[in-house]
């Protein structure tokens, strides 16, 4: 088949691109650099594999036949949507229009990737599918969550008023390797400062919760969910939730640092308190679920932001 993949110079989009290759796909990435690297794709160089630099906010015209889309393009950090809040909102709805006009065009099913921020600040916990969230409009969070659910609503109406084979997939915070190491989520900035033997930063009290779920496992989630048939939205994470204390704690244990740990005023409002997935529709419809445990996952990732910092440290002092 051939699939495009939009936000596939990105973090997770590197790895769904590698992921179909492996898989016998043709695969082209379209991506407009704003969050996302040429690195993360340089190593992909295979006759199969096409990269396209544009701003899917705006038409998208692709010659020959398209197979699926896989629609990911979108800032995903907290820091990088409040630096673009506007673009962020754009490619939630432009881009999506644009990402389901070439679906359209081409006669091909897409898959929108969608977030656990629709719950915003959640009111039940696990969340499953079937609960729609506490989302402040006007919050600073609001340009992600309500971009995403423009997304989902206007995938639906696609699905409904053109036939389009829509997949939704909710994704909870996924983490690995080739996360950008300054895109200010809570991964990267723990392991760089533990690393770097700064303090770790916890916003707040540190009593808030996330699951971290393992980009891998996240990809093959995504993989099964747009062969399904399933056109409503799937949850896509692992449950294994923790505290912010904890994981900082975690980080610290596994990269061996004597860093301190520091409380700082939380930068968003309406950070949400607790979040971790119910993944049973996952698992019933899927057959899915997490693979990789959070101590061999953090430890690739650890190893990965290492030997990225030392690489940078050497090329700033001019050793390569
Ligand atoms: P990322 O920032 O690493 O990747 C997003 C990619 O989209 C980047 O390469 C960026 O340059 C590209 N992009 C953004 N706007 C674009 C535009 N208008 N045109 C073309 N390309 C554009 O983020 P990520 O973590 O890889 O997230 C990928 C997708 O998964 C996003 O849609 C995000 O909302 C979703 N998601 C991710 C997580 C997570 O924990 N990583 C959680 C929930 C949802
Ligand atoms: N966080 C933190 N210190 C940091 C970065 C983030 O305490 O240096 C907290 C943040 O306030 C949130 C959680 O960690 O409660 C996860 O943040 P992240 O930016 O990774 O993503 P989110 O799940 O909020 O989208």
């Amino acid at each position: 088949m051939r699939c495009v993949v939009t936000g596939g110079a990105g973090f997770v989009g590197s790895h769904l691109c590698e992921r179909l290759l492996a898989d016998g796909h043709e695969v082209v990435a379209i991506d407009n650099l704003i969050t996302g690297s040429v690195a993360n794709i340089a190593h992909l160089r295979d006759p199969r594999f096409d990269f396209f630099h544009h701003d899917v906010s705006k038409f998208i015209y692709l010659a020959g036949a398209v197979d699926f889309v896989f629609h990911l393009a979108s800032p995903a950090s907290p820091v990088d949507y409040l630096e673009y809040p506007i673009q962020t909102l754009k490619v939630g709805s432009l881009g999506t229009h644009n990402a389901l006009g070439l679906a359209k065009e081409k006669g091909c099913g897409l898959l929108f990737a969608s977030t656990s921020e629709v719950y915003g600040d959640p009111l039940v916990n696990p969340q499953p599918e079937t609960y729609h969230g506490n989302v402040s409009t006007t919050g600073l969070r609001g340009c992600y969550d309500e971009a995403k659910r423009f997304g989902e609503a206007l995938v639906m109406a696609y699905q409904r008023q053109h036939g389009i084979p829509t997949r939704i997939i909710r994704i909870f915070n996924t983490y690995g390797p080739r996360m950008r190491l300054r895109d200010g989520r809570v991964v990267p900035n723990f392991i760089c400062q533990a690393v770097n033997g700064e303090d770790l930063t916890i916003y707040g009290d540190g009593q808030q919760t996330r699951s971290f779920c393992y980009v891998d496992d996240t990809v093959d989630g995504m993989v099964r969910l747009a062969w399904s048939q399933e056109a409503l939205p799937v949850n896509i994470g692992n449950p294994d939730e923790r505290t912010i204390r904890q994981f900082a704690e975690d980080i610290l244990r596994l990269t061996g640092s004597r860093s301190q740990i520091v409380y700082q005023p939380m930068p968003t409002d309406n950070d949400p308190q607790q979040r971790r997935p119910d993944i049973t529709k996952a698992r019933t419809l899927l057959g899915w679920e997490p693979r990789v445990p959070f101590e061999e996952g953090m430890v690739r990732t650890i190893d990965d932001m290492r030997r990225r910092l030392r690489d940078e440290a050497a090329a700033g002092k001019g050793l390569s």
